[in-house]
């Protein structure tokens, strides 16, 4: 099942990115998949996936240690301040990184482990309450703050957009926050690189692919629905 749901997924990001006129390259599938087990992640290594997402640090880094190595783990999650020293050196990207207390916490972390700490910033694009993220006004001041830290490195920009029913609802967001992305580029600052765009879930990746994401993070399209009663 989860092969299958593989290659309809895969279909569709190919289908996505030739009506942008982008190469298939240009975007990495992250294959999310918290709480599911490490059996459904073994069947995907065959196809080729190497990139997964989780969104808790014992969770990444239990499935780190009972993987093979050349997996690259994501960190999309809430991240909290206790618990950096523990992923930075397992994952391979932070995406949700949006206070400069956390981001020096990563920086003082990365010096004692000797490694330079690769991360996104998370942004907020539509105001909700309930995420996590900074407003898009504070990015990029948070962004210059950030690259004085020794340590860490700011890759480009990542957003969790509303749960809608029709994803057309959320292209306005996915191309707000690749103006974003291109604007903050064009200021070059040192050590800030901008070239990742983390946008797009099961319900909206391909229209965030439309409008630019160089990453999607795809959970319930390919590993089926969460249960977390369990
Ligand atoms: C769970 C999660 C996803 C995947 O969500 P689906 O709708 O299942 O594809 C993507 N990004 C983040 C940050 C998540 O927590």
């Amino acid at each position: 099942m989860v092969v299958e749901n593989l290659e309809k997924v895969e279909k569709n990001i190919r289908a996505a990115c030739e009506r942008a006129g982008r190469s298939r390259e240009e975007v990495t599938l992250i294959a999310v998949s918290k709480t599911k087990p490490v059996s459904m992640i073994e069947e995907l290594l065959p196809e080729g996936v190497r990139d997964f997402g989780e969104n808790k640090v014992q969770e990444l880094c239990e499935k780190y240690e009972q993987l093979p190595g050349d997996i690259r783990w994501h960190m999309i999650g809430h991240l909290q301040r206790n618990k950096v020293k523990q992923v930075i050196d397992k994952a391979c990207l932070i995406h949700s990184v949006d206070s400069l207390r956390l981001a020096q916490t990563i920086s003082e972390e990365g010096i004692k482990k000797g490694i330079t700490v690769p991360v996104l910033i998370e942004v907020n694009v539509a105001g909700e309450e309930s995420k996590f993220g900074v407003a898009p006004q504070e990015a990029e001041g948070l962004i210059r703050e950030i690259a004085e830290l020794p340590s860490i490195a700011v890759k480009g920009l990542m957003t969790i957009a509303p749960y809608v029913e029709d994803p057309e609802e959320n292209r306005k967001y996915f191309a707000g926050l690749r103006k974003l992305c291109v604007d903050i580029k064009n200021k070059n600052i040192d050590n800030v690189s901008m070239n990742v765009l983390s946008m797009g879930m099961t319900g909206d990746y391909e229209v965030a692919i439309e409008e630019g994401a160089t990453m999607v993070r795809v959970g319930t399209g390919i590993f089926g629905e969460r249960d977390y009663t369990i």
